[in-house]
């Protein structure tokens, strides 16, 4: 893995301030001589009778944005066709510089279960038009509901054409599970280039935002659906649990990194207001509805895990371990006390037909030592098994309805099976993961993966060798995941197919081929 920058921050060192690309004519009206809706615009968190719109302003988006450190009125309008001709609702939003110019509008008063479209104007410019769809009424009965998910999309891997035929499906909803930016260069054969070293400050995540923000493809998946977004390790740090960096830096000063990294997510994904970060502190973890046929849990499973246990000699992060007795501590969290708390209490509450666990990670046991022997690990659930088991246990003991597991960060697809007991072959699943690969991230080579399985029976499923992400269809009768590969993110012209397709029945844990 790649050696972090120095943090430049500590460093005190200045950031060059860019030429302004505004300015304002004889009247006071601002005037842009570039583009500033240079990032596109998206939409979030859809309840039933809502939804927040974003964009931001960003005239030099690579150069700090390029705006006047000054407010800036910022217009919005939604309608009920793609012409803008039935416009519902209007307002004006101030673009705050010490937001970076970003908006986030919740917009309420709609109609459940239906498309709208929304615009943004500033001075004299106006934004493209996006797509967006509410909710269905909460508890409403529901035949089906269609999402896919993404994660992990290094720059620098490769093309996004992933998203550009993801913007075509026939969804209603994308969850994206993390790595949405790196904070970092690495891999091999690299086809496009992060042009900065290592983000460290709030200026330089401010930039990598803007660098992936600006591809067209990544932007044509925003417009056209709504997202539930949630982080993993690399919107700040490499494998980093709280306040411990890869690099074991100063705790303290990590916190100011993960503070710059936390607020330039904020400023740049469609996230509600109540979940804004005060410092190094924000709360993304959430649920969302959809009528009584799907509840998301959205995890966050970086602020407040336990720190990963044996790890390398003077490092943070990640380790493979084998004997390593401080793994199975009861101790251990991954997502925190409060968060497990709040996680079983949703789901014994839960009404829902499905019950969607939308987190970073890959969740089964997987023993990676082919033959005797067993290593681990310890950046995944592999890493906190006793938090794994309080969960697994829960869900079993309460007989959660139809627990579906999604998960990103390893570059492959795994169907597994959860299990309480992952070492007896005979245990019944209790729930289904699906982990979706990555949309342009390197992976490890599939036979690694392969060598594994004698080991691990619970696994269906794995697959490093494509990119993609899943498109998944609820029904009340089913679950479907289909696992959707492009040909090539080294060329910008991939064709997109399914590579496999699993069903899960209601009632019934464990993915069986379509
Ligand atoms: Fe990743
Ligand atoms: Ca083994």
């Amino acid at each position: 893995m790649p050696r972090r920058a120095v943090l430049r921050a500590a460093a005190g060192l200045a950031v060059a301030v860019a030429a302004p690309a505004v300015v304002r004519n004889a009247w006071g009206q601002l005037r842009f001589d570039a583009n500033p809706f240079s990032l596109g615009v998206a939409s979030g968190y859809p309840a039933a009778d809502g939804v927040v719109l974003w964009t931001r302003l960003a005239p030099d988006p690579l150069n700090g944005g390029g705006m006047p450190p000054e407010k800036v009125p910022v217009e919005w309008q939604i309608a009920t066709d793609a012409r803008m001709e039935k416009v519902v609702q209007r307002g004006v939003a101030i673009a705050d510089p010490g937001w970076a110019h970003s908006v986030h509008i919740e917009v309420s008063g709609l109609d459940p279960g239906r498309w709208y479209w929304y615009r943004f104007r500033a001075g004299a410019e106006v934004s493209t038009v996006g797509r967006t769809r509410t909710a269905p009424a909460m508890g409403a009965p529901l035949d089906r509901l269609r999402f896919a998910y993404a994660s992990c999309q290094q720059y620098e891997h490769g093309y996004y054409t992933a998203y550009r035929h993801m913007a075509e499906e026939d969804i209603d909803l994308v969850v994206h599970l993390g790595d949405y930016i790196y904070e970092v260069t690495w891999g091999r054969n690299l086809v496009r280039s992060h042009n900065a070293p290592e983000c460290a400050t709030l200026a330089d995540y401010r930039n990598r935002y803007a660098l992936y923000k600006g591809d067209a493809d990544l932007q044509s998946a925003h417009a056209a659906f709504p997202w539930l977004s949630i982080w993993d390790d690399h919107e700040v740090d490499n494998d980093y649990a709280s306040d411990r960096s890869e690099q074991r830096d100063d705790p303290a000063a990590f916190l100011a990194r993960r503070a710059a990294g936390y607020q330039a997510f904020y400023e740049h994904m469609p996230l509600p207001h109540r979940m804004a970060p005060d410092g190094p502190v924000m709360r993304i973890y959430d649920r969302a509805a959809f009528g009584n046929l799907a509840s998301f849990n959205l995890l966050d499973d970086r602020q407040y895990r336990s720190h990963q246990v044996c790890p390398r000699e003077g490092r943070g992060g990640a380790n493979f371990v084998e004997h390593c007795p401080e793994r199975t501590d009861p101790h251990l969290s991954l997502l925190g006390w409060q968060q497990e708390r709040w996680l079983t209490d949703g789901l014994a509450r839960s009404s829902a037909r499905w019950n969607l666990i939308a987190q970073q990670t890959l969740m089964a046991q997987i023993d990676r030592r082919p033959g005797p022997g067993a290593v681990h690990w310890t950046d995944n659930w592999d890493g906190y098994p006793a938090a794994r088991a309080r969960l697994l246990d829960f869900i079993a003991e309460r007989r959660i309805a139809n627990p579906v597991v999604i998960g990103g960060d390893v570059h492959a697809f795994w169907v597994t099976d959860l299990k309480t007991d992952f070492d007896n072959a005979k245990a019944p699943a209790v729930a289904t993961e699906f982990v979706g690969t990555s949309i342009t991230s390197q992976a490890p080579a599939q036979e690694r993966f392969e060598a594994m399985l004698p080991e691990n029976p619970h696994i269906r499923f794995v697959n490093s060798a494509h990119r993609g992400y899943v498109r998944m269809t609820l029904t009340p009768e089913r679950c479907t995941a289909d696992l959707r590969t492009v040909s090539t993110v080294r060329k910008p012209d991939a064709k997109i197919r399914t590579l496999a397709s699993f069903v899960v029945e209601d009632g019934k844990a464990g993915a069986v081929p379509a």
